[in-house]
């Protein structure tokens, strides 16, 4: 008999199947995507067998601490906290507060409440509280929210990892629009920044998986962190000039857009005539000129990442998560170019133009770039002559960076 060709029917009768022989749903399991159904929630949850997955892995790995990213109505979470040991623990973050609800409901049903958290707020906030709070790292993290900022959870899910945890990201097949370059789709370009992310991490193996299934065709990526992975930041304080220069260099952008984090928006987006024009043209900037050096330094061949110069207007607070990943970019690309040699040339065009530039000189443009356009922001909040920001700047020398460390 010829074999069928592969469509969503099929793929639906064989999940039924391996739902009956491997991954069957108790009372609890089935109830809870009732109650998501009579709550008119998205059918986005994953599927039988996808649970079971999941669930045997945190199994196999011997999890005891779970932290998982987009809860929904907690069909995921129950099958995750029904890996762990009794005295082991799921942290799970839901964006809305009726689902964070809905979801702690489901979970009592399922008898794992002691077990389970269910915080409600954005992810970035929660995960920013759960790194100030130093938590202990997680064995197993679980990406499952909104594509977009996929990047931006990873960065926070590695700084609350340690050797050994395994992260795994749904949703990042997206049908296979993961490969198309350039479509201003920020859920693609999301996972695109995160695949990105992940090949220039040195201490990261990681696999992507495409599947089908009930739930159309999708796919994972699994990643594990490996042994040079410090559990958080890099070490307070680099011994080397340029990974220095580099530290501080992000560190005093931060400074800065600290500075503006209180600005409305009229003065956020005043023009002056100063450099790129504005305090948000000209942070937005420096951080879009780090992701183009990282792609010149680690080029070819190398993805299209979305360009931040691209007319979006960003709240500060948006520019930080984005400087976040270009800091970790910039790092992992001199890592990198450490074990090429730093005076390895390249070819690069600028504006048509074709040069050839060390690879050291590339990565110490990056820092000193920063700093001319730091200096123009510095003026700029200087001259908007508001009380309590322009007469309290912030002093981002890189002296002042290295007293700023403890130890
Ligand atoms: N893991 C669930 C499905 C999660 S669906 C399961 O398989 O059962 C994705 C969830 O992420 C949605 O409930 C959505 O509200 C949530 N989400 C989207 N953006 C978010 C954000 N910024 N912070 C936290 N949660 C978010
Ligand atoms: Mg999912």
């Amino acid at each position: 008999m010829e074999p069928p060709t592969p469509n969503q029917d099929l793929w639906n009768a064989v999940d039924h199947a391996l739902e009956a022989w491997l991954a069957p749903q108790d009372a609890a399991l089935i109830a809870s995507t009732s109650a998501a159904t009579a709550a008119g929630l998205p059918k986005i949850a994953v599927a039988p067998a996808q649970g079971r997955l999941l669930e045997v892995l945190a199994r196999a790995i011997g999890a005891r601490r779970i932290l998982e990213v987009g809860t929904l109505a907690g069909y995921s979470a129950i099958w995750l906290a029904r890996a762990l040991p009794a005295d082991g623990m799921l942290v799970t973050l839901e964006l809305d507060p009726a689902r964070a609800e809905l979801a702690r409901e489901n979970i009592a049903r399922a008898r794992v409440a002691p077990r389970v958290e269910v915080i409600a707020g954005s992810a970035t906030a929660s995960l920013e509280a759960l790194r100030t709070a130093e938590t202990p790292p997680f064995d197993l993290v679980f990406i499952d929210a909104n594509r977009e900022q996929c990047a931006v959870y990873l960065e926070h899910a590695l700084a609350l990892s340690r050797p050994g945890t395994v992260i795994i990201v749904d949703n990042a097949i997206h049908r296979g629009r993961v490969i198309e370059a350039g479509t201003g789709d920020a859920s693609v370009d999301g996972v695109r920044a995160m695949m990105e992310v992940i090949a220039r991490d040195p201490r990261l193996a990681a696999a992507g998986v495409q599947t089908v299934g009930a739930k159309g065709y999708d796919g994972f990526v699994m990643l594990v962190v490996g042994e040079s992975a410090a559990t958080t930041a890099p070490p307070a304080q680099p011994s080397d000039t340029l990974d220095s220069m580099l530290a501080h260099d992000a560190w005093a952008t931060r400074e800065v857009l600290r500075a503006c984090a209180t600005l409305d928006d009229g003065a956020w987006h005043r023009a002056f005539e100063i450099g790129p024009g504005s305090l948000h043209d000209t942070l937005t900037h420096i951080v879009g000129a780090m992701f183009r050096w990282a792609d010149r330094i680690d080029g070819p061949p190398r993805l299209v990442r979305p360009s931040i110069e691209d007319g979006t207007r960003r709240a500060p607070a948006e520019l930080l998560a984005l400087l976040d990943l270009a800091a970790a970019e910039i790092a992992a690309s001199a890592a990198r170019a450490r074990l090429r040699g730093l005076a390895t040339k390249l070819d690069v065009t600028l504006g048509g133009t074709a040069y050839r530039f060390t690879l050291g000189g590339m990565l110490t443009h990056v820092a000193t770039h920063g700093a001319h356009h730091r200096a123009q922001c510095l003026n700029m909040l200087r001259r908007l002559e508001i009380a309590g920001v322009s007469d309290r700047l912030p002093e981002i020398d890189l002296l002042e960076w290295e007293l700023s460390n403890p130890e």
